[in-house]
C-alpha cells in the first residue's frame, strides 16, 4: 500500500538513495532539507523515474519551519504515515586532532591542533543538537499524524559510534547514543498508538561528512580509514545501497511486530573485536 513518507536530511547521500528506492516501491515522498536546492534535485529525480516525491526546505532544528513543511507536505501528499529522520552529522570544531592525548600535546600550538581540552562547547552543541533534537522535533511534529492510523513508523539514524565511541568525536559519538536510547524509549511511549520507532545504524559510508576523515586529497585512505577496513571483517566502506533491504524492511508490514530495535549495517564492523 502506497504511504506518505517523509525524510529529513533527504539531499543528503544516504536518504537521497533512500527517497529513491521507497519512491521506487510506489510510496508518496516528502524530501526534506536544509539546503532546498538538494532536496528538490532529488524530487525532480524521482519525478523523473515515474514517481511521486517533492521537495520541502525545512530545518529540523526549527519547529515552526517544520510546522510549515507538515503542512505543505499534508497539502500535496497527505498525512505522514512514516517519518525517517535522516538529518545529522559531525562537527569539526567537536573532534580531537588525534585519537589519544600525549603529555607533549598540551605544548603543540600548531594552528588547528585540538586536544580534549580545547574542544568548543558551540561545537558540541551544534552536533548534540543536529543529531538529537533534529530527531526528536521532527518526530513530535510529524508522528501526530500517526497516532491512532495503522502501518505508521519512525525510523531514526544512530550509528556504530553509539554502540562504542570512536576515537576523536566524542560529541558525535554521545549524540548518536542518544538517538539509540531515544528509538527505545520511544518505542515504548508510542507503543500503544500503533507506531513503531526503529533505527538503523550504518556502519562506514564514504560521504561528503566523512571523506576529509577517511580518504586523502587523492582519494588514498588516511590512517584512520585504513584501520575502518582492517576492522571491517567484509573489508570494505558500505554502499548506500545497503541500508535499502533494511529499510524496506523496518518500515514495511513485515516488521508489523518489530519496535525498539537498532539494527547496525555495518560489514561486521561491530561484531569484530579486533582480534
Ligand atoms: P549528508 O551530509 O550527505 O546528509 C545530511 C543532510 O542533512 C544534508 O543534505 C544536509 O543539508 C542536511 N541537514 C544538515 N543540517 C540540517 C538541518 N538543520 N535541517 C535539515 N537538514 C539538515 O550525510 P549522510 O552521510 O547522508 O548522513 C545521513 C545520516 O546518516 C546522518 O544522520 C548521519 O549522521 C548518519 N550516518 C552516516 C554515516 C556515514 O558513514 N555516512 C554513518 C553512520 C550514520
Amino acid at each position: 500500500m502506497s504511504k506518505v513518507i517523509v525524510l529529513t536530511g533527504a539531499g543528503g547521500v544516504l536518504c537521497s538513495t533512500l527517497s529513491k528506492a521507497l519512491a521506487k516501491e510506489g510510496h508518496k515522498i516528502a524530501v526534506l532539507d536544509l539546503r532546498i536546492d538538494a532536496a528538490n534535485k532529488v524530487a525532480e529525480e524521482i519525478k523523473k523515474d515515474g514517481g511521486i516525491a517533492i521537495g520541502v526546505a525545512s530545518n529540523v532544528l526549527d519547529k515552526d519551519s517544520l510546522i510549515q513543511a507538515k503542512n505543505e507536505v499534508n497539502e500535496q501528499l497527505g498525512s505522514c504515515d512514516i517519518l525517517i529522520n535522516g538529518a545529522g552529522g559531525n562537527h569539526p570544531l567537536g573532534t580531537t586532532s588525534n585519537s589519544h592525548l600525549l603529555e607533549e600535546d598540551l605544548l603543540n600550538v600548531e594552528e588547528g591542533f585540538k586536544t580534549f581540552f580545547d574542544l568548543d562547547p558551540k561545537g558540541i552543541e551544534f552536533v548534540f543538537n543536529l543529531n538529537f533534537i533534529g530527531t526528536l522535533l521532527p518526530t513530535q511534529v510529524f508522528a501526530k499524524d500517526m497516532v491512532g492510523k495503522k502501518g505508521c513508523s519512525v525510523l531514526n539514524i544512530s550509528s556504530m559510534n553509539a554502540f562504542t565511541p570512536l576515537t576523536k568525536i566524542p560529541a558525535y559519538s554521545g549524540a548518536k547514543a542518544a538517538v539509540s536510547n531515544f528509538t527505545k524509549w520511544l518505542a515504548v511511549h508510542f507503543s500503544k498508538v500503533g507506531i513503531r520507532v526503529n533505527a538503523l545504524a550504518p556502519g562506514f559510508f564514504l560521504t561528503d561528512q566523512n571523506r576529509a576523515l577517511l580518504t586523502t586529497e587523492d582519494g588514498a585512505l588516511t590512517a584512520r580509514g585504513n584501520t575502518i577496513i582492517e576492522q571491517t571483517p567484509m573489508g570494505k566502506f558500505g554502499e548506500p545501497e545497503d541500508l535499502i533491504a533494511t529499510t524496506l524492511w523496518l518500515c514495511g508490514e513485515g516488521a508489523s511486530f518489530v519496535t525498539g530495535v537498532v539494527v547496525p549495517i555495518d560489514g561486521g564492523f561491530s561484531a569484530f573485536s579486533g582480534v
